[in-house]
């Protein structure tokens, strides 16, 4: 089978690029490397020992996207990684994030369907839960955003499911990702955010480094167990495998269908620093700093109906999340 990863050269779409290729798939990358670069499709040759397609082209130019198409015939199905990811930045351009986001969508639908490409795999995420909603996340409640990042998801959805309520020949899984850290455990993959990282795990890895100088705590005071923040972290490589099952899923059903991508397990902002701190071998220096606005007290999904449906079930727990993902930092591959 031939796939196709949008943003295949960022965060997610590398390790996924590299259970596909050892699975026998053959792969295609497109990615305009705003936030990757070329490299990582090196890597993946690397690890896997085998060879990929990697197209540099903007899902905003649907010419480009177009040619990818027409000149790989026999595509089967799209997982589609593209996009901006920043909250805070979702919330000073919004129209950048609506316009890359939900633009890039609808070309590469309308594409798909002049290719006769109907089986897609799209990145959501746990931020279309509203707020109210009550923890653990089930996949039925209702949908909200609080910034522009997670509205173009929560479009993106309400678009994608449109799609196959008009056009039964379509397939679709939206899967919800909880809060993907770990990487690849050669350590030649990872993420690599621009600038100063704005999510926990990364930020970490940088001060155990040497590279900033404390962790900053946003919050201790929320009515959680420690009264740091809840979330549910994931290994990038068990999230690679639930892309797997969810293609398996969708290609013996048409619709859109949902399934969170998390282990069921919430860690605190502290205990997420202990169980680095016990893999790195150190204590790190720590502050705590006010609440960070719009931020949740706890985040963690219901995994019943990924186990039942996809038989998907994480295999990697907390310790071998901050192992990975400060292999990936200390090996130095972790520059773009
Ligand atoms: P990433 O930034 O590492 O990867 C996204 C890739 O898309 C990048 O390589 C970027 O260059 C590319 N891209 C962006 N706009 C593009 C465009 N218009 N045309 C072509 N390529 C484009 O991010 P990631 O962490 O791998 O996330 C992948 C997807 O998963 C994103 O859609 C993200 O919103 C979603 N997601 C990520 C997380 C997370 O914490 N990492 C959580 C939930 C959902
Ligand atoms: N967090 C923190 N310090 C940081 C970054 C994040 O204390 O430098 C907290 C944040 O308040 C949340 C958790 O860590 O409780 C996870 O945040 P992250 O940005 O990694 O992911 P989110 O769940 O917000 O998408």
């Amino acid at each position: 089978m031939k796939i196709l990863l949008t943003g295949g050269t960022g965060f997610i779409g590398s390790h996924t690029a590299v259970a596909l290729l050892e699975r026998g798939f053959e792969v295609i990358l497109l990615d305009n490397f705003s936030n990757s670069s070329p490299d990582a499709a090196d890597r993946v040759r690397e690890i896997t020992g085998r060879d990929l397609l990697c197209i540099k082209t903007d899902l905003l130019d649907a010419d480009g996207v177009g040619l990818a198409f027409s000149q790989n015939p026999g595509i089967d199905a799209v997982m589609h990684f593209a996009g901006f990811k920043a909250v805070g930045e979702s919330v000073s351009e919004p129209l950048a994030y609506y316009h890359n986001n939900i633009a890039g969508t609808l070309n590469l639908i309308e594409i798909m369907n002049k290719n006769g490409v109907k089986k897609l795999i799209f990145s959501s995420s746990a931020t279309v839960y509203r707020a109210d909603n009550p923890v653990p996340y089930f996949e039925d409640y209702p949908l909200g955003a609080t910034n522009p990042y997670g509205w173009s998801k929560v479009m993106i959805e309400q678009i994608l499911r449109d799609v196959c309520a008009a056009n039964p020949e379509w397939s679709m899984a939206l899967l919800r990702y909880f809060n993907p850290i770990g990487a690849h455990e050669s350590g030649m993959i990872g993420e690599a955010p621009n600038g100063i990282p704005n999510n926990l795990m990364p930020y970490i890895t940088k001060v155990a480094a040497g590279e900033l100088p404390v962790i900053h705590i946003f919050g201790d005071d929320y009515d959680t167990p420690d009264g740091t923040g809840v979330r549910d972290y994931i290994h990038v490589m068990d999230l690679a495998e639930g892309h797997i099952l969810a293609m398996n899923y969708i290609r013996e059903r048409k619709g859109a269908w949902s399934f969170n991508l998390g282990t069921g397990k919430g860690y605190s902002v502290k205990e997420l620093i202990a169980a680095f701190e016990k893999v790195c071998g150190k204590e790190l220096p720590k502050q705590t700093d006010a609440r960070r606005a719009g931020d949740l007290p706890a985040a963690y999904a219901n995994t019943a109906l990924a186990k039942k449906e996809l038989g998907f079930a994480a295999r990697y727990g907390i310790e071998k999340m901050c192992e990975d993902s400060w292999r990936w930092q200390i090996t130095g591959a972790c520059r773009k």
